[in-house]
């Protein structure tokens, strides 16, 4: 089966197709538009690479790997698996990029689903016009990156991004897609109208259920993304803090203005970083080069503010430029650190890459990746930098600290992503890199013991903090992170996937248990 959801705007459509007997059938006498990597008939490098994931820290070796060109090869593909019934373990997981962190697109013995694979029929605009703004509809394994090129021929781009670019839609669209944007249009799951889900079943809710999700009830085939106009130009801003409650205080108003706000609020922590302003010169100029010479960064924790304003071809510098000096006239920063840059806007949103590059170069990006992202509530971001900045990540050298506030306004609360209660939450990312040769602060033995001081931490005095990207062992544990939020995911599971095949590496739900 699959099926095609529209809520508000959405309609839906449930294709049927011909059911066939499958349980006394070898799925090797199935006919795919694309292709099936069996273990017997490949050679084992599919299936490895299917193991893996951006983390390096957990692999589950499927059994067959799936590259799917329609969408009956999905539906076929999860028909055969849900025929098995709950006495096989055989399991199916979507992969996109395969960039999860612990596990979450594998399949132990079971099928990888490469949704990359699934391209047709291609990209489908509309241009706005006729009630409704502009959209794309592209294909659950599309990568973000393909939709910004594709959209600005158009001269339109998405609202909603990630910091990385090179994932998956399916990927992004089953966690949340949280980046700078997300305090001003939402994450990208508020930002789609429609998609097409293969599912077993069909409901109504699946279109909620399915966003942010993780995988749990379906395989995202298709998806509409509102889009907006493509911005040519961005002045992209960085100034530092060295004052917490200073430094919260600017962004937290910055995300609350209601007009000529900027683009894009973010921010970062550092810690023991010497020359640090100099780093910067290579791509930012100093406002003021004198006063930035003289500003020494050593040893202190600094917090520093990164944002960005949009412009368009349109736009002369001038009027770009005394806007911009209104934005930052109200604001806080350490006056000598102030420093902008002028890039394009694609150049802006695919900054990641850029690094990611470098990283290659020096063989520093293929390694095992201990990210913790955490969302938390205002209320006790205090309480939590004292702790986890003043004393837990003081050693740590490797690998940014993301921290930037966004309004939950800005969620809807029907889908299955889990944010704290409160109206503004904090986005804060521990992005380290382990180096594997490293027995000091760098090592993963090291980034896993403090990630478990900071997870100690959170847990503990009521700070109201949920997990982004979340990784559990217990269904206990699972139950406290999705709170109130658990009954509805629980019953959207035995709605939609009542066998549990989909999505095993998130070890929520166990097929046959
Ligand atoms: P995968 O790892 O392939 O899959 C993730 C989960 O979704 C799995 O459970 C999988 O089974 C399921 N899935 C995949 N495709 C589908 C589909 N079509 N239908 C249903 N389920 C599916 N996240 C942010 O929010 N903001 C950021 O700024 C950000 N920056 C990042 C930067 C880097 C360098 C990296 C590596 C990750 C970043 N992430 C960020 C996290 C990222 O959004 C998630 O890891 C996301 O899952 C990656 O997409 P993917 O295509 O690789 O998904």
């Amino acid at each position: 089966f699959f099926c095609f959801f529209e809520q508000t705007l959405l309609l839906m459509l449930l294709l049927l197709l011909a059911a066939f007997e499958i349980q006394d059938r070898s799925i090797s006498t199935f006919t795919f538009d694309g292709h099936l990597s069996f273990e017997d008939d490949d050679d084992d490098a599919v299936r490895a690479a299917a193991a893996e994931d951006f983390g390096r820290r957990c692999r589950r070796m499927p059994s067959a790997v799936l590259y799917p060109e329609s969408v009956s090869d999905v539906s076929k593909m999860v028909k055969y698996v849900y025929g098995l019934g709950s006495a096989s373990e055989l399991a199916v997981a979507a992969r996109g990029r395969g960039h999860s962190l612990q596990g979450q697109a594998q399949a132990h013995n079971g099928v990888v689903i490469d949704m990359q694979s699934l391209r047709l029929p291609g990209m489908i605009f509309h241009l706005g016009g006729g009630g409704g703004g502009p959209w794309v509809e592209v294909s659950g394994g599309e990568l973000w990156i393909n939709v910004l090129h594709r959209s600005r021929k158009h001269g339109l781009a998405p609202r909603s991004w990630t910091d990385y670019l090179h994932l998956s839609v399916g990927g992004t669209l089953s966690n949340g897609g949280i980046s700078g944007q997300a305090f001003l249009h939402g994450p990208q799951i508020d930002n789609v109208h429609r998609l097409q889900v293969v599912t077993e079943t069909e409901n109504k809710d699946l279109f909620e259920a399915v966003l942010g999700g993780l995988g749990q009830f379906g395989i995202i085939t298709r998806a509409r993304i509102a889009l907006e106009p493509a911005p040519r130009k961005v002045k992209w801003i960085r100034a530092l803090y060295s004052d917490f409650s200073t430094f919260t205080a600017d962004q937290e108003a910055l995300i609350s203005s209601e007009n000529d706000a900027f683009d894009y609020v973010e921010g970062f922590v550092i810690i023991n970083r010497t020359g640090l302003l100099n780093n910067w010169r290579s791509s930012f100029n100093p406002r003021d080069p004198v006063l930035a010479e003289e500003f020494t960064s050593e040893g202190k924790i600094l917090y520093c503010l990164e944002v960005a304003k949009y412009f368009s071809q349109e736009d002369s510098d001038h009027s770009v430029d005394q806007e911009v000096e209104t934005l930052l006239s109200g604001l806080n920063y350490i006056k000598s650190t102030l420093f902008i840059s002028e890039v394009s806007y694609v150049d802006f949103l695919d900054r990641v890459h850029f690094s990611e590059m470098k990283l290659r170069e020096k063989g520093l990006w293929d390694l095992p990746h201990p990210w913790l992202n955490l969302l938390i509530p205002r209320k006790s971001i205090h309480t939590f930098a004292q702790e986890a900045f003043g004393s837990i990540v003081k050693e740590t050298t490797s690998g940014p600290v993301l921290i930037y506030p966004v309004n939950k306004s800005r969620w809807r609360n029907q889908t299955s992503f889990v944010t704290p209660e409160e109206d503004i939450f904090y986005m804060v990312a521990f992005l380290s890199s382990a180096v594997p040769s490293s027995n000091g602060s760098d090592s993963l033995e090291n980034i896993l013991a403090r990630n478990k001081r900071i997870l100690a931490l959170s847990s503990s005095h009521n700070l109201g903090i949920k997990q982004y990207l979340p990784h559990y062992s217990t269904r206990e544990e699972w139950e406290t992170h999705f709170g109130t939020k658990w009954d509805v995911f629980r019953r959207r599971k035995m709605a939609y996937d009542p066998l549990a095949i989909l999505a095993p590496g998130q070890r929520i739900f166990q097929k046959g248990h």
